[in-house]
């Protein structure tokens, strides 16, 4: 039975050590000696993760709930947990300091089991409507008053999503590849096509990697797009190859299963949003067979896509969902299709996929719109069509390519109409001025190098009151320090931000700048992981045919 502590035992440890050939060795040699039940459970854990990828609801335990607890299993105020917070920035850190002073006078009983903990889970998941938040509780501090320090830390780690021990998905997939003895890439292909960790991890254990299928209701990863900047540089890359030219539509990327009469819809980040898009559902309902789509759910009305963030409010299905429907209807404009009555397609090439798509969804859904494509002209002449007619710009993609989970290649490219966006994190924010005088609305964003952060500009407009407003309670939420000008910021909201051009610049420890920075949108469906590096400013920076170095002006 694989004990809770052996486990966080072993994180802790990897923690400590911050060479990654380590981390993967302490990890490895720990799981091991796991059972393919708790295997499962480990590497979920190990990423910060309480359920399984793809599960419509996850514990939803906020800090406040966890400081409420701590609050009553101490006696501490709020106050003085803040305090110990502030140290730390990180919660799991603050109950681990806590507790540990504590457990000197507790008894504890049977030490916790990997199962037990995700029993927990499950029923904290469970617990819904009037009365949850206090089940809740009582769940967490159940298991708070069985764990040591040490415990109490993973434990709030995992449910906070905040494992920040240096253990990325990739080296945890490093690990089950050495302890299972298989190959590396092997593990990243399956690990692809399987979504999450914990089942890849199970999967290995048993042996199974190579018989793992895609699967009706288990959602995979998507397949990306790699941007280009102009229609010649495409057209050149594919040396006149005809392509499929799709317009790029402005929606959620939505993948849609369906067996029988059950459908789940999956979000890019695979989270379940089938309660959002009731309309989809039913129109998936309609079609005879049972399949696997990809596509995009757009709000449109009368002809024409309306603006994506009309989406917002049905994704978070806060209050008056009925309403959000009437103002947002939308269509879901599907362009492939990867699982058909049990016949997996998705290593066929896309020719035939998109023609099995048009057999089968026609009538329910809108199949995106495809016209063939071979020169710059071409190209060119449908990116401006799809920007009168509303879209965003185009994917064009290679008939001849099989759809590949997770990965950004170039069978797959976009066309959009600024010289680019970049997705960014929110980093830090201040006080805005004049109209937005006593509102938290500057923002400060970085870009990923490597393993940190890199500051490479400040926005503060393109978002409307109401997502001010939301915005200010979220990075009240996210504070660490607050100097009275400036917030220091968890970094976890990303934003797509479009700029003017890009500049080299001391002002920023990314040595580069965004000039006229907006916020394009809030992008709620990324997260820390699929933010913009550093490579790619570099490669949109060396793209312009103007090169401002701002130092030397
Ligand atoms: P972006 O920020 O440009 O939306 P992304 O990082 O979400 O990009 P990419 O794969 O880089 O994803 O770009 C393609 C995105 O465009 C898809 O994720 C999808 O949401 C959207 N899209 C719209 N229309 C199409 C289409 N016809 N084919 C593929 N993707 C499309």
């Amino acid at each position: 039975m694989g004990s809770f502590s052996e486990f966080t035992y072993t994180l802790d440890r990897v923690r400590e050590t911050s060479g990654k050939n380590e981390k993967v060795r302490l990890l490895s040699e720990y799981m091991r000696g796991l059972d393919a039940e708790d295997a499962e459970l480990a590497a979920r854990f190990a990423t910060g993760r309480s359920s399984v990828k793809g599960s419509a609801d996850e514990t939803q335990i906020g800090y406040s709930t966890i400081m409420g607890v701590l609050e009553g299993l101490t006696g501490l105020s709020g106050r003085e947990v803040g305090r110990v917070y502030v140290k730390y920035g990180d919660l799991g850190r603050v109950v681990e300091e806590i507790l540990s002073a504590k457990k000197e006078t507790t008894l504890f009983e049977e030490t916790l089991t990997l199962k037990e903990v995700a029993q927990s889970f499950e029923a904290m998941t469970r617990a819904k409507g009037k009365g949850s938040s206090d089940m809740k509780k009582g769940h967490l501090k159940a298991l708070l008053l069985r764990a040591n320090g040490v415990e109490a830390k993973f434990l709030v780690k995992i449910l906070t999503k905040e494992m920040r021990i240096g253990l990325v998905d990739g080296l945890v997939e490093e690990a089950i590849a050495k302890a299972y003895d298989t190959d590396r890439a092997s593990v990243r292909e399956t690990a692809l096509l399987l979504g999450d960790i914990g089942l890849l991890a199970k999967r290995a254990r048993l042996g199974e990697l190579s018989g793992v299928r895609l699967e009706l209701m288990r959602p995979t990863n998507f397949m990306l797009a790699e941007p280009m900047q102009t229609a010649e540089e495409i057209a050149a890359y594919f040396e006149g190859r005809p392509l499929d030219g799709e317009y790029k539509y402005d929606g959620v990327r939505a993948q849609v299963h369906k067996k029988g009469e059950k459908v789940k819809i999956f979000s890019r980040r695979l989270e379940e949003i089938t309660a959002s898009f009731p309309e989809v559902v039913e129109a998936a309902r309609s079609i005879a067979y049972d399949f696997i789509l990809d596509g995009e759910i757009v709000p449109f009305s009368k002809g024409s896509p309306l603006p994506f963030q009309l989406l917002q409010r049905r994704l978070r299905r806060i209050e008056n969902f009925e309403a959000a429907m009437r103002e947002a209807p939308v269509l879901y404009f599907c362009f492939d299709i990867l699982l058909l009555d049990g016949e997996d397609l998705h290593q066929r090439p896309l020719r035939e996929r998109r023609e099995a798509l048009g057999r089968i969804a026609a009538g329910a859904f809108r199949e995106a719109s495809m016209k063939k494509v071979s020169t710059g002209e071409e190209v060119e002449a449908l990116f401006r069509l799809s920007r009168t007619s509303g879209y965003e710009g185009l994917v064009l993609k290679d008939p001849e390519s099989p759809y590949t989970p997770g990965k950004r290649g170039k069978s797959w490219v976009k066309l959009k109409e600024e010289l680019d966006t970049l997705d960014v994190v929110i980093v830090g924010a201040e006080l805005g001025h004049g109209k937005r005088a006593g509102k938290i609305s500057d923002y400060t964003f970085a870009v990923r190098d490597g393993e940190s952060l890199k500051v490479i500009g400040k926005a503060y407009s393109g978002l409307t009151d109401k997502e001010i407003e939301d915005m200010m309670v979220k990075i009240k939420a996210l504070t660490i320090e607050d100097d009275g000008y400036f917030r220091t910021v968890k970094p976890q909201l990303v934003i797509e931000v479009a700029f003017d051009s890009i500049q080299r610049s001391g002002r920023h420890d990314s040595g580069f700048a965004l000039r006229f920075p907006r916020i394009k949108r809030i992008r709620e469906d990324k997260g820390l992981g699929d933010i913009d590096n550093i490579q790619e400013v570099k490669k949109v920076f060396e793209s312009q045919r103007v090169k401002v170095d701002e130092e030397r002006r």
